[in-house]
Parts: C-alpha cells; sequence; structure tokens
C-alpha cells in the first residue's frame, strides 16, 4: 500500500473509532461477504436517556467491536476502484451501536470525505436539528450512508456502487439491529427496499425491513432547497416518534 493510501487508511479508521490494529495474521480480513424540523418550536429537553435506549441491552457488547471491524474492512475497501482512489476518507458511520433508530443518507459529501463522519455539512446540520426537534441527540441515534466513499461532484449512486456497498450497510442494520430506519431520500429509500418508486410515493408508508420498521421522507439536503417540505419531513418525523409512543 502507498504511503497515500495508508495515511487515509488510518485515518479512516481513526474516524470510525478504532485505535488498535491487531498484527497481520497472514490470512487477511476480508468482508463476510459479503416536517419541518421546526426551527421554529420552542427547544424541548432531550428524552432521559433511559426512555430511548433499547430495553433490552443484550449483545451491545459485542456490537461496537463488530462495527470496528467492519469499518477497517470498509477502510481497505477498493471495489468501485475511482472512488476510493478519490477519497479522503471512508465515512462509515457515527451514533450508538445499540441504537433504536438509524437515519440512511446516501453518500458522504466533501464536508464528510475530510473528517470521515456522516452528515456534517450545511445538510448535516439540518438533520441534527431534525433529531434534536424529535427530543433526541445525535449521539442516541445511528446514522449511516449507502454509500462510503464520496462519489464526484456529489453525483448520485450508481446502481454499481450501491451493489458494491449493499454489503457493507446491510451488516451495519444486522449489528445494530434497529427498530426503526429513516431513509433520508430516494437513492438511501430506493437502495434499502430494492424498488425504484419515488420518494414521494414512498412516504407515508410503512415498510420492514428483517425487524424493523422503515419510515422514508426528504433528504435534509432537498429541505435546503426547498424549505416548504420541512413540513412533510416534520409530519413523518412524528408520526415515527408516535410509533415509538413519543408525542411531539
Ligand atoms: N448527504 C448524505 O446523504 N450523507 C452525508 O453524509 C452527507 C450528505
Amino acid at each position: 500500500m502507498n504511503p497515500r493510501a495508508l495515511r487515509q487508511r488510518l485515518e479512516s479508521l481513526e474516524a470510525a473509532g478504532v485505535t488498535q490494529i491487531p498484527k497481520a495474521s497472514g490470512r487477511g480480513l476480508r468482508p463476510e461477504t459479503v416536517a419541518a424540523p421546526a426551527p421554529q418550536r420552542p427547544a424541548v429537553a432531550p428524552l432521559p436517556h433511559t426512555e430511548i435506549a433499547k430495553s433490552a441491552a443484550a449483545n451491545v457488547t459485542d456490537r461496537a467491536p463488530a462495527l470496528r471491524v467492519l469499518a477497517e474492512q470498509v477502510s481497505g475497501c477498493t471495489r468501485c476502484p475511482d472512488l476510493a482512489a478519490a477519497r479522503a476518507h471512508t465515512v462509515f458511520g457515527v451514533g450508538r451501536p445499540d441504537a433504536r433508530i438509524c437515519f440512511f443518507g446516501e453518500a458522504p459529501g466533501a464536508d464528510e470525505d475530510a473528517s470521515g463522519e456522516p452528515f456534517v455539512g450545511r445538510a448535516g446540520q439540518l438533520l441534527t436539528k431534525i433529531i434534536e426537534a424529535c427530543r433526541l441527540r445525535r449521539e442516541d441515534v445511528y446514522i449511516l450512508n449507502v454509500l462510503k466513499c464520496r462519489p464526484p461532484g456529489n453525483r448520485a449512486p450508481l446502481p454499481d456502487e450501491v451493489a458494491n456497498c449493499r454489503g457493507y450497510f446491510e451488516r451495519q442494520f444486522e449489528l445494530i439491529a434497529p427498530e426503526y430506519i429513516c431513509c433520508l431520500g430516494t437513492s438511501a429509500a430506493q437502495a434499502l427496499l430494492q424498488t425504484g418508486e419515488p420518494i414521494g410515493r414512498l412516504r407515508k408508508r410503512w415498510f420492514s425491513y428483517g425487524a424493523a420498521k422503515v419510515i422514508c421522507t426528504y433528504h435534509p439536503s432537498y429541505l435546503l432547497r426547498n424549505p416548504a417540505a420541512k413540513r412533510d419531513v416534520w409530519d413523518d418525523m412524528r408520526a415515527m416518534m408516535a410509533d415509538m409512543g413519543v408525542e411531539l
């Protein structure tokens, strides 16, 4: 591995929380096959941690290391050679390994590529406000994307790229075992549900992904361009939280 690629890989691992790397065994690690967020709303205190944490804590201790191993595999991935060559960091995901809710986005942008963390740019700041309007904190949920590498010019993921990353995001969902997955925008909803239906027709319906209930809403980037759609997103968030027993 050349020095630039090695540095990128180490920085991606650090961003994903990997602080120790086991000695090489000679066998190598392989992928396992693999609305309105109401800025006008008064600030409300986040729900007490106990109300939103999973009641059954079984296996929680296993999830974090398994996610770290997966993050390490992702950091070395070259399945999409163009994306791998251009990235500064892979962007694996962030949040509680035992989160009840996963927010599922499309792909890293420039800010995420630079930092290694999903949803940290303008769209990310809006997502954080949406999460907080749900009386949650960013660190209470888990945030991940379909693609772990930034597509050039922030274009939508190509079908091959989604296929290459599918094993990674599916494994993330398997390990986290969330009760709810909130798909942000068309790419995430279509990738998870393996459908060609547009986001407008996927909203206001419940889907299943394994044991998780899936809800689809507009992507925060869309809200930055179309602020009127914040009302719809707020409706979607209220529906999800009401299903969890939290009235907003
Ligand atoms: N948009 C996404 O879909 N994901 C990010 O991480 C940032 C912007």
